[in-house]
């Protein structure tokens, strides 16, 4: 990332066309739109294999990378300039609201993607019931799974990963959420783990909740090293595999799945601010208040 004050904050964010560049056709003035976050350099190798998300000039603006509210310019603006390609048309039916959090089903899509993208018949375990969380259990369930197990430590995000599809809720400070898994898979372990909460024992629990042979998807950042008996994955055959952002276009594919009636995005609308309460909106997000899950701003 650039030092703070050099680019606008905001990754996740829509609107509507307010003008278009010369060679633009593919949308017109007054079109709503959502974005995804990454524009690839477009002239390395893995941009050119398609893996734009893991771009090999990232943060590098002068080769054409973009991370728009991370390493360039974001969101929390009254206009935004993107590059076509990273537009999305919003369904009439699908509010801005709802796209913008769709933006954060693209990063666990990719991950899905990244590890088969067919579960089918499987039971999948979901770490960390935030934002992520909560769209990586909706998404696998649109993709077949056939139960979800979700592991958290706050009791009203697991009674609402229970309105959103999970089987099973795991509260993580009361109960051995390994223990629970195997529990609730007869002892085999989950078909498939998605560590979405990031925290310093969560990679190493996925690894023990996650049967012989399985599959591990690190989908969180984590806050700095963390151990895990990865030893364990290699003698059990587990294949763990990470992602990077919203890659393979699946902020689109989230919005079709949106749209289709798939997923919610509505119930992870917590708080919505003007954009001039900015700090106020920070200040939720980072103090808790009133249970946040996604803060919204409106310019
Ligand atoms: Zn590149």
């Amino acid at each position: 990332m650039p030092p703070y004050g050099q680019f606008v904050f905001g990754h996740e964010y829509a609107g509507e066309i307010a003008a278009v560049g010369s060679t633009v056709d593919e949308l017109q003035v007054g079109d709503r739109v959502v974005v995804e976050a990454h524009l690839g350099c477009r002239r390395c190798e893995n941009c050119i294999r398609g893996l734009y998300t893991a771009c090999l000039n990232y943060g590098n603006a002068r080769r054409g990378h973009r991370a728009n509210g991370m390493t360039t310019n974001g969101g929390l603006a009254e206009y935004a300039v993107n590059h076509v390609n990273t537009l999305y048309r919003i369904p009439p039916e699908v509010s801005f609201e709802e796209a913008v959090v769709v933006m954060t089903a693209g990063s666990p899509l990719y991950g899905l993607q990244v590890a088969g993208g067919y579960f089918a018949g499987e039971t999948v375990a979901v770490l960390g019931p935030g934002p992520i969380g909560l769209m990586a259990l909706q998404l696998v369930k649109a993709l077949g799974a056939v139960r979800v197990i979700l592991t958290g430590t706050r009791a009203s995000r697991l009674a609402l990963g229970r309105e959103l599809g999970a089987d099973v809720t795991v509260d993580s400070k009361s109960a051995d959420v390994v223990a629970a898994v195997r529990e609730a898979t007869g002892g085999k372990g989950a078909d498939v783990t998605i560590d979405c909460a990031g925290a310093t024992d969560t990679f190493d629990q996925s690894i023990r909740m996650t049967k012989t042979g399985g599959r591990v998807i690190l989908v969180a950042f984590y806050h700095g090293p963390v151990t895990a008996n990865v030893s364990d994955a290699v003698r059990r055959n587990i294949t763990i595999y990470t992602e990077r952002g919203e890659g393979g276009t699946s902020v689109g594919r989230a919005l079709a799945l949106l749209a289709a009636g798939r997923i919610k995005a509505a119930p992870l609308v917590s708080q919505t601010f003007p954009l001039a309460q900015v700090r106020r909106g920070f200040e939720v997000v980072e103090k808790r208040i009133d249970d946040p899950i996604k803060v919204i701003f409106h310019p």
